[in-house]
């Protein structure tokens, strides 16, 4: 089979996905059905765990230089600030937010990717596909009228909320659309009185209203209408939302030169399971909340990030399936859950309607985010330098006192060295000091390990860190780490 993976779907996590897969050497195949890239906005924010995670890819840079940098967060009651979240103090080298329309990072990605030799098949619809012993195939309708059968050995769904991969899985994308109206409009807004790098959230006796500079001069505002009951309102007029604004906004501003003027709903859905057999789900195609928070395309990026690795693993040859694959559903999953249990906590308390719920919210949230270590957590969490496998069925064993995090814990990126992950071949990296027994080690796993000249933890430690670069063990005996890549089949 020439086709090890079939990605379909040519968003932001397809793209990520199919670059990623690229980058280790894995033959990959990626479509879409449509005919050229969104040129919608969308998804606006790129969170510093993302860009770290691009930065393994050697194309955080470009991101970075495309983009806008936003360093804090602030919630108003009417006229007054209630809560400031400041990300400069994240622990990452991207201690912001990066702002880049969705339409311009899957430009970016997908040029990623054309540099590493594969290009979208564009007009190329995914129909319906069958699992077989050894691959799955899959029919493919082309632009043309003509169809195709092609053969890989995975097939991954990153064909968004509608997705033909999870409906061909028979997997219920179970949850809600929440009965309120929202609209948003992307323009400039003229007479806006605060610095172009910090988002802005109003939440008003009648409704929220966000505010999100993208580029010089170009804004996000969003808003919800209240509930609604029936099919979803027609797209909002300017005038509609220049109305909002002037309500629920700080007075004086006027937007202008709208681009784009839409009106959504919000669904909070997910499935249960990410992976069947040899068919994944990632992405939308796997979960879908409330923006707010900002993290849907964050986590679904971050998806393709965790399964490229383990994929690629067992492309190459150096790990069997399992028990490696199974543990993208559970890590993946949780973190979904998480994040829409977030979200949609943020969005309630956002769109409170009661007046007393409300007074009390607003002292709730300015007595809280006051709080140092509950502004740190909340930091730590729209960033996303938070997640983490705590429970990974991965984690291997951990010996208190080695100074490194636990498994299943992110390892920070040090500053001007290459980050664990990076280059075309996955490798797990052992954190420690040189010696003989570390270099026997590394030769007899040579397709899974690779030398870290990172200094280790403690001296006498040795910290074990997955191709993402999160722990896999920590343990201050070499011969548990050759335990634990038995146990993960590595030969
Ligand atoms: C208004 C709005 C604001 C948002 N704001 C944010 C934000 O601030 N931060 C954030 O992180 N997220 C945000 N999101 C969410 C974000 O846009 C999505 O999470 C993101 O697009 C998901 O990417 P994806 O690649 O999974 O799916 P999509 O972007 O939906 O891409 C799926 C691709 O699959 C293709 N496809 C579908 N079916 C087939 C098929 N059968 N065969 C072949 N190809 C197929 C489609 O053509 C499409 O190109 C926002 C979304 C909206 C609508």
């Amino acid at each position: 089979m020439d086709t090890k993976v079939l990605v379909v779907g040519a968003g932001p996590v397809g793209l990520t996905m199919a670059a990623e897969l690229a980058r280790y050497g894995v033959s990959v195949r990626i479509v879409d059905k449509a005919a050229t890239r969104t040129d919608k906005s969308k998804a606006l924010v790129l969170w510093s765990r993302t860009l770290e995670l691009l930065e393994r890819a050697a194309c955080s840079e470009t991101f970075v230089a495309a983009g806008r940098k936003v360093y804090a967060a602030s919630i108003f009651a009417g006229d007054k600030q209630m809560a400031r979240i400041d990300l400069t103090g994240v622990d990452s080298t991207y201690a912001y937010a990066l702002m880049l329309p969705q339409s311009e990072t899957e430009r970016l990605l997908e040029t990623h990717l054309e540099g590493l030799g594969v290009g979208v098949e564009r007009n190329v619809e995914v129909t319906g596909f069958i699992e077989t012993a050894t691959g799955v195939e899959v029919n493919l309708a082309h632009a043309d009228g003509s169809s195709e059968r092609a053969s890989a050995n995975w097939l991954v769904g990153c064909d968004g909320a509608h997705s033909v991969v999870r409906h061909g899985l028979g997997a219920k994308f179970e949850g809600d659309t929440l009965q309120s109206d929202w609209i948003l409009a992307d323009g400039h807004l003229e007479g806006w009185p605060l610095t172009e790098t910090e988002l802005a959230m109003y939440w008003c006796e009648d409704g929220v209203l966000g505010v999100f500079p993208i580029l010089p001069g170009r804004f996000r505002v969003i808003a919800d209408v209240g509930n609604a009951t029936g099919p979803r309102a027609a797209d909002p007029s300017l005038e509609q939302i220049q109305a909002i604004v002037d309500r629920r906004g700080p007075g004086g501003v006027t937007l202008t030169d709208a681009v784009w003027l839409s009106g959504f709903r919000i669904n909070e859905r997910k499935v249960a399971a990410y992976r069947k057999g040899r068919v994944f789900l990632t992405g939308d195609a796997a979960h879908v909340h409330s923006p707010a928070g900002g993290q849907g395309m964050n986590t679904g990026m971050q998806d393709a990030f965790n399964l490229a690795w383990k994929l690629a693993l067992v492309c190459r040859g150096a790990l069997p399936a399992e028990p490696l694959l199974d543990s993208y559903s559970v890590e993946r999953s949780a973190v979904g859950e998480k994040v829409l249990a977030d979200a949609g906590r943020l969005t309630w308390v956002a769109t409170l309607r009661n007046p007393l719920a409300q007074a009390i919210r607003n002292v709730a949230v300015r007595v809280l985010l006051g709080l140092p270590p509950v502004h740190d957590i909340f930091a730590g969490n729209f960033s996303e330098i938070a997640i983490g496998y705590k429970r990974s069925p991965l984690n291997g064993p951990y010996a208190r006192g080695v100074g490194s995090p636990a498994p299943g814990r992110r390892v920070r990126m040090l500053p001007g060295r290459p980050p664990i992950g990076a280059g075309n071949i996955p490798r797990f990296a052992l954190c420690t000091q040189a010696g003989a027994e570390v270099d026997a080690l590394i030769a007899a796993y040579p397709l899974l390990l690779e030398p870290q000249p990172w200094p280790p933890f403690r001296a006498d430690s040795f910290c074990l860190v997955r191709p993402d670069g999160y722990v896999a063990c920590a343990v201050k005996d070499i011969g548990s780490i050759g335990r634990y890549l038995n146990a993960l089949g590595g030969t």
